[in-house]
């Protein structure tokens, strides 16, 4: 029998450190798609939403997931929504606050 190289059987490959966790499908468009996007939704939708329910006009600066993409939201247009960054910051602090809940 011809000499083969050992196999390591068993050992599952080290996960890349940029890696998501198995198991955990990530949905986010990244690098160029994902910067388009984020660019239209900038230029469709100047002012955060949040603020102009609220009768105030302050620039966007962040893209939202309406849905988050932990909670089952999709990557898609619809899905998202120009805030500014204290928006964007006060949204995300009460969809972990209710994650954890
Ligand atoms: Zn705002």
């Amino acid at each position: 029998m011809a000499w083969q190289p050992p196999v390591l059987g068993g050992v599952k490959p080290k996960r890349k450190a940029w890696a998501l966790p198995e198991g955990r499908p990530d949905r986010r468009k990244r690098g160029r798609a994902g910067m388009r996007e984020r660019a239209q939704v900038v230029a469709e939708e100047p002012l955060c939403r949040a603020c102009l329910k609220r009768g105030v006009e302050s620039p966007t600066e962040e893209v939202d997931h309406i849905v988050p993409l932990s909670a089952g939201g999709s990557d898609t247009r619809a899905n998202k929504q120009g805030l500014c960054s204290p928006c964007h910051l006060a949204k995300t602090r009460a969809e972990d606050a209710a994650r954890r809940a």
